[in-house]
């Protein structure tokens, strides 16, 4: 397809007036006034397709439920401007585990036509301290140990994107450096580690921060701990701007802290996300949504968001200071390069035309996932 007539944001840099050439689902020419007959798309603002690293489900089904449950949420996706997403899951014990891996590569191996991608799985757990659990399940807990980690990942270890584990865990610097080998990112999650516990991982291979100031000891500036570390030091970190997760000056704060291409949006989105208010299970965890905000039924705690990723974009935009450039990167180049992915995330030749056409308020106008058009705003 011949694209005439866009203003496309090109190769994570910069918006320029420009006819894009998709062919058997890659972008193959980009420059004014290509040959040949196309769509007028009256200089329509042209994106990357969005890359969520972590999000846990929509529409009452989680990416834990299995194959068809994966291939429902992966089909109401388009509609959010989201292309491709690291599928997150949890549960209790091994067995569990591996059948929601297996869930999720079936559907990585064989895409859903008409949905987003799946990249591949984002184990949050079971590696966990039992410190700063938000709506992690106590039972779902596990040291690190090697031969439950091969039980729960079978034969789908190729699946793995992203490992979410506890720095302060006994073992968890050798599990690091055995993920970070295989190409696979490691992230310090729900924890209550020490600053210096984050900087000896970094060593070992650990680049990337869970959902930065959420279910993690806050900042002290005698004792920086993991978002102190975080900040100062070389870590890409995930933020939930979903204006009630984090306060905008936080936003703010961290846009001026970090190098741009080291914050990722995400939208920890659960079961509840795209639905009315009310109850909902996250495994065998009760949560109740209330006027868009996910809480745990027994304690509290904020489980998760209803946060779609387009209006994650949106936020970061409208409230953070950082520039518009930075902030579609940061939902798009920068997860892409997270979930290890080098032909995603930036419109460039060669790239996969995983696109998305956007009005001049960030709302998705047109999806397209490998050339296809997949949703259309009516
Ligand atoms: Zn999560």
């Amino acid at each position: 397809m011949l694209y005439k007539n866009t203003r496309a944001f090109i190769n994570g840099e910069a918006f320029e007036a420009v006819d894009v050439l998709t062919e058997n689902g890659v972008i193959t020419n980009i420059g004014p006034d290509l040959c040949g007959d196309g769509r007028d798309m009256g200089g329509m603002l042209l994106l990357p397709g969005l890359i969520d690293v972590h999000t846990h489900g929509r529409m009452g089904l989680g990416y834990s439920d299995g194959e068809s449950a994966v291939r429902a949420i992966v089909r109401d996706l388009p509609k959010t401007g989201v292309t491709a997403v690291c599928a997150a899951i949890g549960g209790a014990g091994a067995a569990a585990i591996h059948a929601a891996l297996a869930g999720v590569d079936a559907v990585r191996k064989s895409p859903e036509a008409g949905g987003a991608q799946v990249l591949g799985a984002h184990l949050e757990g079971p590696f966990l301290a039992d410190t700063n659990l938000g709506a992690i399940a106590r039972d779902s807990l596990h040291s690190i140990d090697m031969a439950f980690y091969r039980e729960m990942v079978g034969k789908h270890e190729d699946a793995i994107r992203l490992v979410s584990l506890s720095p302060e865990l006994p073992g968890a610097a050798a599990l690091t450096e055995y993920l970070s080998a295989r190409g696979i990112t490691v992230s310090a999650a729900h924890s209550s580690c020490t600053y210096e516990t984050l900087m000896a991982l970094r060593n070992a291979g650990l680049t990337h921060i869970t959902h930065l100031f959420n279910a993690m000891v806050p900042l002290h500036h005698r004792a920086p701990g993991l978002p102190g570390a975080a900040l100062a030091g070389d870590f890409t970190v995930e933020l939930i701007c979903d204006g009630v997760h984090l306060h905008q000056g936080i936003l703010q704060l961290v846009s001026k802290a970090k190098d741009p291409k080291q914050i990722c949006l995400i939208t920890d989105a659960t079961q509840g996300t795209g639905m009315p208010d009310g109850e909902y299970a996250l495994g065998s965890t009760a949560f109740i949504v209330k006027n868009g905000i996910a809480r745990m039924k027994e304690t509290g705690a904020l489980a998760g968001s209803t946060l779609e990723l387009d209006a994650a974009l949106r936020h970061m935009m409208a409230v953070s200071g950082a520039k518009t450039e930075d902030v579609i990167n940061m939902a798009t180049l920068v997860p892409a390069r997270e979930a290890g992915q080098t032909d995603r995330g930036r419109i460039a030749c060669g790239c996969r035309a995983d696109l998305v056409f956007f009005d001049e308020a960030f709302f998705p106008i047109e999806t397209i996932v490998q050339g296809e058009t997949v949703w259309q705003k009516h």
